[in-house]
């Protein structure tokens, strides 16, 4: 049995990683930040969380 958790990341100001933050894409400019080199990132992040069971089948030795 796993948990769903749900986070939210508002919209912030993120290095583009298309481009690395030049605005370039080879000669042409970078179409995912249009030459900015940055671009404005929202997430919805869904993360399934199961309970470590020692030696279980999704366990691994520690
Ligand atoms: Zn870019």
């Amino acid at each position: 049995m796993s948990v769903k958790v749900k986070k939210h990341i508002d919209s912030h100001v993120c290095i583009c990683r298309k481009c690395s933050g030049t605005g370039l894409a080879g000669s042409t400019i970078c179409t995912h930040c249009e030459g900015s080199g940055r671009v404005v990132v929202e997430s919805d992040i869904i993360t399934y969380v199961t309970p470590y069971r020692h030696g279980g089948k999704n366990g691994a030795v520690v």
